[in-house]
């Protein structure tokens, strides 16, 4: 049996007509799952009786399940529960301009970011495109209400889990799947280069955000593994190619360390890394987890913020969400264990 939400629009296509149906049906599929919410195939109208037999006797519905809901004034936190008894973390965000959900992408994560808590245990697997989407699903349904937009920086590193991402998003911006447009969509990545590449091949406007957090090689690599193998000269020539094939903005996340990369040097050097390019720059005050680092000051933030914008740089603070309920960037696990502690804080 083949999982019916693993399918992009195209492939379910290929999928029936390999079972002697009509390419047709695929939309028709997509539409009562998506649209209508219809999780039975016995109970998708307009389909023929023999068609309902080929996807019963071909395919299932798989279901990951919330375990448990914490709430904040304007968020939100899922814990869900997976098939084989792991745990993701999703979050959901009331904007001024509506809600968004923050979506994870592994079970764990492999990049050992030293500040970050959700790669403290290393990645246990991917997660499969239903996996990800169901934790849209689930979340409208339990709000009862349709979500804006989708930012996927939960658990994991969507780069390392490329080819799962990419139908992730065909499922969610197809507009006969859950209809949410590509603007609304941003994908954060560590900088793993190829798949940057890759993905400035993608016919669809996907937002992309950088986690740069440093401005040179030495302390990049000190915060983030990764550099040692994409280091930072090269991440940014990607970007520049990024920039010039897709005509798009990239964001450049910087989370604020205190003492450690929040410097008037570092916002000099990061000018200077970013002059001329497309991009703009979203510092993220530090949420504290159990690592050695601290938040920095709001007055090195605000000083941080004045260097960049005096150097022509586009800069914003990021707004700081869920830090009462652990849903912040960075606070985020898929160890249930720690659960107890994540109540209070
Ligand atoms: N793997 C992706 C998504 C990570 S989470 C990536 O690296 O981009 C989204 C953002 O939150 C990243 O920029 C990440 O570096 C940042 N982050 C991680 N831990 C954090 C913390 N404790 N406080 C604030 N931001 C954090």
């Amino acid at each position: 049996m083949k999982n019916i939400m693993n399918f992009t629009k195209e492939e379910l296509e290929k999928e029936l007509v390999a079972l002697g149906e009509k390419k047709f049906k695929a939309t028709q599929v997509f539409e009562w799952i998506y649209k209508h919410g219809i999780y039975d195939f016995s109970k998708m109208g307009n389909i023929s009786k023999q068609t309902k037999e080929v996807l019963i006797n071909n395919f299932e519905f798989k279901w990951i399940k919330i375990e448990k809901v914490e709430e904040d004034k304007l968020t939100k936190k899922f814990l869900f529960t997976l098939y084989d008894g792991e745990h993701i973390e999703a979050v959901l965000m009331e904007h001024d301009y509506g809600l968004s959900v923050c979506v994870s992408s592994q079970v764990g994560c492999n990049m050992h970011c030293a500040f970050c808590e959700s790669g403290r245990f290393g990645k246990k697997r991917d997660l499969e495109a239903y996996e990800i989407v169901e934790q849209i699903i689930l979340i409208e349904k339990y709000i009862k209400s349709k979500i804006n937009s989708i930012v996927i920086m939960g658990i994991g590193e969507p780069f390392d889990n490329y080819n799962e991402l990419v139908r992730f998003i065909y499922i969610v911006n197809d507009n006969k799947g859950l209809n949410i447009g590509s603007r609304h969509i941003t994908v954060s990545t560590c900088g793993i280069i190829p798949k940057i590449k890759d993905f400035s091949e993608l016919p669809f406007q996907v937002n992309l955000a950088i986690s740069l957090h440093a401005s040179n090689d030495e302390l990049r690599s000190r915060l983030m593994p990764v550099n040692k193998v994409y280091n930072l000269s090269d991440l940014m020539v990607a970007i520049r190619d990024y920039i010039s094939k897709t005509s798009r903005r990239v964001t450049i996340e910087y989370v604020m360390l205190n003492m450690v990369n929040d410097n008037k040097e570092n916002a000099l050097e990061l000018a200077g890394l970013l002059r001329g390019l497309n991009v703009y720059v979203n510092l993220i005050p530090y949420n504290e987890t159990e690592s050695e680092f601290k938040k920095s000051s709001k007055e090195r933030i605000d000083s941080f913020y004045n260097v960049l914008k005096e150097n022509g740089i586009n800069v914003t603070v990021r707004k700081e969400f869920g830090g009462n309920i652990s849903a912040a960037c960075g606070q985020l696990r898929s160890k249930i264990e720690s659960n107890k502690e994540e109540v209070i804080e």
